[in-house]
C-alpha cells in the first residue's frame, strides 16, 4: 500500500496547527494513499493525529529529538523514510520545515515543492513566486512527491472525536550529534505564534520607541492575535527580530493583518500580502501600504490604535 509521510511538529508538548493542515494536504495530494504521521521525540498526544485524519502514527522515542536540530532530525527522518519507503513527504513551511526539507531532498535525490498554498487534483501545487507577486502551478512528473505547506492556507480536516489507533514505536540510531539543545527560552511578546496567528497587529518605525509597542500588545490581546513588526522597527530596536515579517523575516497569512506605522516597502509586503484582510494605519496618505490595504485609516496611530482597542473591547463584552 502506498503511503504519504507527514512530519509532525510540536510546540510545548502540543502539535502545531500546521501539522494537522499537513495531514489534510497529504490526503489531498495522495490520491487515496495511506497517511502516516511521524512524531519525533516527546509525544504526549500522538493519538490526536488519528482524529485529524492520519491512518498510521509512528513515534521515534529518543529524547535527543525533543528539540529540533538539523542533524538529529535528519538522521532520524532518513531512517524512518528508509523503513516506510513513502511515495510522498509533507512538512509545514515553518522554520523547521524550511531548514530540513532541502537537506532531506538532497539526501534523497528528490525534487521539492516548497511553500505550497493550495493543492488541486493531480496533484497540482500552487506556490507564490517573486515575493508573493505571482503564483505558479507545479506538478511532479516522476518520483517522490515532496512538498512543504505554508501555515494557515490549507484547512485541516474536522477533528473526529474518538478516532483512535495504535501508535507504532520506531527505533533509529542517532550518532555524533554536534549540537545539543539544553533549554529553550521563550522570547516573544505574545503567547500566540506569529506564523499561525489568525490576527496580527504589526508595528513599524512609526511606533517611535519600544515602550509604544505596548499599545500594539493591547490591541492584539483584545483580538486574540499576535504582535509582529517591520524590519524598520526591529532595526531601531523597538522589538525583537523574532517579530520581523517580510522577505527576510516571517511569511504570514492571517485572516486580519493590521499594519501600524509601516510604510509598505516591497520587502515587508513580501511577508504579508497574502493576508486575507489588510488594514493599514498611517499618517501619510501616500504611503505604499495603502496600495495593498483593503481598509486604510489615514491619521495618527497614537490616537487611532487606543480607540480601536477600546471599541473591540466593548464589542467583546
Ligand atoms: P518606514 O519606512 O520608516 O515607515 C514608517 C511609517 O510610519 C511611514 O510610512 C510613516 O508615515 C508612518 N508613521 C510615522 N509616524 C506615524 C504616526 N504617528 N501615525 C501613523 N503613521 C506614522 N523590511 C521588512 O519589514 N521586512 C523584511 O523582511 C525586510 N527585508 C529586507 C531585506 C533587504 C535585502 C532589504 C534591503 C530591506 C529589507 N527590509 C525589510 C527593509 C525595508 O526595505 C524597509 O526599510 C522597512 O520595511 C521599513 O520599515 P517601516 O515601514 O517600519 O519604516
Amino acid at each position: 500500500m502506498s503511503t504519504f509521510l507527514v512530519v509532525a511538529e510540536q510546540k510545548e508538548g502540543a502539535f502545531r496547527q500546521v501539522t494537522f493542515e499537513a495531514v489534510a494536504a497529504a490526503k489531498q495530494a495522495a490520491g487515496g494513499a495511506e497517511i502516516t504521521a511521524v512524531v519525533l521525540g516527546r509525544a504526549d498526544q500522538a493519538d490526536e493525529l488519528f482524529s485529524y485524519g492520519a491512518d498510521n502514527v509512528l513515534h521515534v522515542n529518543d529524547n535527543q529529538l525533543d528539540h529540533y536540530t538539523p542533524e538529529g532530525w535528519s538522521q532520524a527522518l532518513l531512517q524512518v523514510i528508509e523503513q516506510v519507503n513513502p511515495d510522498g513527504i509533507v512538512l509545514g513551511h515553518t522554520a523547521i520545515g524550511r531548514d530540513i526539507s532541502p537537506k532531506l531532498a538532497s539526501r534523497l535525490k528528490s525534487g521539492l515543492v516548497s511553500d505550497v498554498v493550495s493543492i488541486e487534483d493531480g496533484p497540482v501545487f500552487t506556490r507564490p513566486i517573486y515575493s508573493g507577486k505571482a503564483f505558479e502551478k507545479v506538478t511532479i512528473d516522476d518520483g517522490l512527491v515532496f512538498f512543504t505547506i505554508r501555515p494557515n492556507n490549507i484547512a485541516s480536516l474536522e477533528k473526529q472525536e474518538g478516532a483512535s489507533g495504535s501508535v507504532e514505536e520506531v527505533s533509529v540510531t542517532i550518532t555524533d550529534l554536534q549540537t545539543v539543545i539544553k533549554e529553550v527560552v521563550k522570547n516573544t511578546t505574545s503567547g500566540v505564534d506569529l506564523s499561525e496567528a489568525s490576527v496580527i497587529v504589526a508595528g513599524g518605525r512609526g511606533m517611535k520607541n519600544e515602550e509604544n509597542f505596548t499599545i500594539l500588545d493591547e490591541l492584539a490581546s483584545v483580538l486574540n492575535g499576535a504582535v509582529g513588526a517591520s524590519r524598520g522597527a526591529c532595526d531601531a530596536e523597538y522589538c525583537d527580530y523574532a517579530l520581523q515579517i517580510g522577505q527576510t523575516g516571517k511569511v504570514v497569512t492571517p485572516d486580519l493583518y493590521i499594519a501600524v506605522g509601516i510604510s509598505g516597502a516591497i520587502q515587508h509586503v513580501a511577508g504579508m500580502s497574502n493576508s486575507k484582510v489588510i488594514v493599514a494605519i498611517n499618517k501619510d496618505p501616500e504611503a505604499e501600504i495603502f496600495q495593498i490595504a483593503d481598509y486604510g485609516i489615514v491619521g495618527d496611530l497614537f490616537e487611532i490604535v487606543p480607540k480601536l482597542t477600546e471599541e473591540f473591547r466593548k464589542a467583546a463584552v
